[in-house]
């Protein structure tokens, strides 16, 4: 089970929170297209609006809210991963308990969530969803305190994986972000108002003031009487997931003081210096490659041109559940423009391999749009582990990088060279304390 989400949150009593939220929602569209969720608190009560979809779907929804008086809001956007793609997995989940009422958003995955849920479930606890974020409302319900706060601190050291939460009370929001902060969250400031966001560029959005990240382990209450910082479990070691900056974030997001654009650039740079290709064009596989293909064109003297358009009503492929779907989806998205790279030694730059189908395919599309050599680089290294802490990737087995040398895998997808970023080259590029990181999909070094 993986969820990998965007969360959003605002307390600002009196003011339009659910169109603010609703905003920030789309900011986050990139982090989950499969379902959206606001739930907004009057101070009195929690309304809950949310279904499956993407937010534009879903407005007339989240419209219904806006006729009520709000104190505070919290936004999920629901990231789709093969089997699990249940309606009752959309978030955030309302649950009423002897204190009251708490809606839960989570963006992670819970490394001992299935031992949890299978303790709770031989003691009587009935779970209506998979998620991780139900979970946590039993945990809390059973843990006794009349106040959600004193609950969670109690609840946070049972809990291992990856986790940014958020949860709304009547009266408060409060967020709690993983020891190892592996999972992106931020603070900002709108108005004099505190709003939380998985990436900064939600705050720009609504015209929001960026503050600081989320201490990994920390927890933050917010409230009529403003805010207060928690620091609940001591942080041994800084994990946040490398594969946030390289595929993930959206570029125009700071994660950890870093720019996520100048950072894909500079991976760019770094794969022309590793790898370079005697070539006479480069191009990016659209969108999460562009910068990097750039980073490399520059760093090559090498011409970068628009080799390939994607259609941008169409999803992420990954949102497609079964592998012959997924097929179709790469065709469907991306398409070359044959006059660009008819007769050309071209540079293909995309962000990683995974299983390898998007490679294969656009390795294929190249050639038969005329291309005469087809030098794929790659600006991370190959994945060779799966992710256990809420980036969607398959098993090992169906990794194109598991087990396997570089020519082996240039080989399966018929690419005249292939070339891959080092993990010194990748660490190197985001110019942060290289073991702030959690890099075990390119290693199977897991941090927990
Ligand atoms: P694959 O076809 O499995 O090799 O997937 C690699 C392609 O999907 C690359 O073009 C990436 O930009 C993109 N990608 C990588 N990781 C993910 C992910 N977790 N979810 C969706 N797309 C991804």
């Amino acid at each position: 089970m993986e969820e990998c989400c965007g969360i959003f949150g605002i307390f600002a009593p009196g003011c339009d929170v659910s169109k603010l939220t609703t905003y920030a929602l789309y900011a986050l569209q990139h982090r989950g297209q499969e379902s959206a969720g606001i739930a907004l608190s009057n101070g009195q009560n929690i309304c809950l609006r949310k279904g499956p979809g993407l937010v534009s779907e879903l407005l007339p929804k989240f419209k219904e809210l806006e006729a009520i008086p709000a104190v505070s809001a919290i936004g999920h956007v629901r990231y789709s991963t093969t089997g699990d793609a249940r309606p009752e997995n959309a978030q955030p989940l309302l649950i009423s308990y002897r204190h009251g009422s708490m809606a839960v958003a989570h963006n992670g995955n819970l490394v001992n969530g299935e031992e949890l849920r299978e303790r709770l479930e031989k003691e009587g606890s009935i779970f209506q969803t998979t998620t991780d974020s139900e979970l946590i409302a039993h945990l809390v319900a059973r843990y006794g305190y009349s106040d959600l706060e004193s609950s969670l601190k109690g609840v946070m050291p049972y809990l291992h994986g990856a986790y940014s939460f958020l949860f709304l009370t009547e009266d408060k929001l409060i967020c709690m972000r993983d020891p190892y902060g592996i999972r992106p969250l931020s603070l900002g400031q709108w108005q004099g108002h505190h709003v939380l966001a998985s990436e900064s560029c939600a705050f720009d959005t609504i015209g929001a003031e960026f503050m600081r990240d989320v201490d990994p382990g920390e927890m933050i209450v917010i409230g009529e009487e403003g805010l207060k910082s928690i620091q609940v479990l001591p942080t041994h070691r800084k994990a946040l997931c490398i594969f946030e900056f390289i595929y993930f974030a959206r570029p125009d997001s700071n994660i950890g003081g870093a720019n996520v654009h100048l950072v894909r650039k500079e991976l760019g740079r770094r794969l022309a210096r590793e790898c370079p290709a005697d070539a006479d064009v480069v191009t990016g596989v659209p969108d999460s490659s562009m910068a990097a293909a750039s980073g490399f064109a520059e760093e090559s003297g090498l011409p970068y041109e628009t080799g390939l358009i994607k259609n941008r009503y169409i999803g992420r492929t990954f949102i497609q559940p079964s592998q012959q779907v997924r097929d179709i989806g790469v065709q469907l998205k991306l398409n070359p423009v044959q006059k660009v790279v008819e007769g050309k030694r071209v540079v293909v730059v995309d962000d990683s391999i995974v299983r390898g189908t998007t490679s294969k395919r656009l390795v294929d599309m190249f050639f038969r749009a005329g291309a005469r050599e087809v030098h794929l680089r790659i600006s991370s290294p190959p994945v060779v582990s799966s992710c256990f802490y809420g980036i969607d990737t398959p098993t090992y087995e169906e990794l194109i990088g598991y087990q396997r040398q570089v020519e082996e895998i240039r080989a399966k997808i018929g690419a005249t060279t292939l070339g891959y970023l080092s993990q010194d080259g990748m660490l190197g590029a985001i110019g942060l304390p290289e073991d702030n990181f959690c890099v075990a999909c390119f290693s199977g070094d897991y941090p927990i």
